[in-house]
């Protein structure tokens, strides 16, 4: 397993909550390894509960370890077994190594030779790393991790809905809908960044090529996507629109039209393409001082027409005829 081997490893531990290398795994690296990366400020020992691998059987099983306190104040660490039922573990086997968000943040921003250190929106989640020039103007930098997880919407929502930002994930790149607006140039970082030496780098030729085909891409998606609470905005309009269209005046022109109550809710629910009740209806007429008033005597001719009018003039909107 080389050190690139091994970024791409964290890189992609990064999009998961706890990951925890522990004494077992490290074990495989190459000499040095992990301390290098926590260097790098990417890794740091882990700071839940401690695990370890077995030393003792042949089954690979790591259990969470016991502590035990002596007399003397020598602490003493302990995991279960199936077979030897209790096992002593040196200390450095209880050492665990987990990512560090902001430390990655870091590293990323000296690799892409921003000035100042990384900002943090969402702690943990979300960063403001500087900008970059780009085209004659410039554009912000930002890094995010665990876009996959449920409350991702919350968090992309600090990305600006214009589609200018460059968002770093470590590995993997996710689905275009959790950004609001257009889709900004998200770069995946195992695709752009190396190791040399004990130095972090980022390809500047790969990281722009990458940034003008997802800007290509969200052109080509046209228009800009009306994020959620713009739906919902649309969605309030469109409601306040049916509500006002459906005055008395129509409510009471289909009463005339249909001649009752039901009648008249069964046609206008179909037209508006929601529910209007006979209630509502009859409220209407009832507020234009009862049946009586709205249609006079002289009218009533007209209700019979109505009622025995050809199936296909009922198509024709009220709503219209205002
Ligand atoms: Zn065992």
């Amino acid at each position: 397993m080389t050190k690139d081997d091994l970024l791409r490893l964290i890189l992609d531990a990064a999009d998961d909550v706890g990951r925890v290398f522990d004494h077992a795994e490290i074990a495989r690296w190459p000499s040095g390894a992990s301390d290098d990366f926590a260097e790098l400020g990417l890794l740091r020992a882990a700071s839940g509960d401690m695990t370890a691998p077995c030393p003792s059987c042949a089954e690979a099983h790591t259990e969470p370890v016991h502590v035990r306190v002596e007399s003397d104040g020598r602490k003493r660490f302990f995991i279960r077994c199936p077979e030897s039922l209790r096992v002593e573990i040196d200390p450095e086997m209880c050492l665990g190594w987990e990512i560090d968000p902001d430390g990655l943040a870091a590293a990323v921003c000296t690799a892409m030779d921003l000035k100042g250190s990384p900002k943090p929106v969402v702690p943990g989640r979300l960063w403001r790393l500087g900008r970059i020039p780009w085209k004659g103007k410039t554009r912000e930098v930002l890094l995010a991790l665990r876009r996959c997880d449920s409350d991702t919407a919350s968090v992309s929502s600090h990305v600006g809905p214009g589609g200018r930002s460059i968002v770093l994930v470590p590995h993997h790149v996710p689905d275009a809908r959790i950004w609001p607006g257009r889709t900004p140039a998200v770069v995946a970082l195992s695709r752009v960044a190396t190791l040399e030496g004990s130095l972090l780098v980022i390809d500047g030729v790969a990281l722009a090529d990458i940034i003008v085909e997802a800007d290509r891409l969200a052109d080509a998606l046209g228009v800009v996507a009306i994020d959620q609470v713009g739906k919902k905005m649309v969605r309030q309009q469109v409601k306040a629109e049916i509500k006002s269209l459906l005055t008395d005046d129509a409510l009471i022109a289909a009463y005339k039209e249909y001649g009752s109550y039901r009648k008249a809710a069964e046609a206008l629910t179909e037209q508006m393409g929601q529910p209007i009740s006979k209630d509502k209806v009859k409220r209407a007429v009832d507020r234009k001082g009862g049946v009586a008033a709205v249609i006079p005597q002289s009218d009533s001719a007209s209700v019979a027409r109505g009622v025995a009018s050809h199936p296909r003039d009922r198509q024709k909107k009220f709503l219209e005829r205002r």
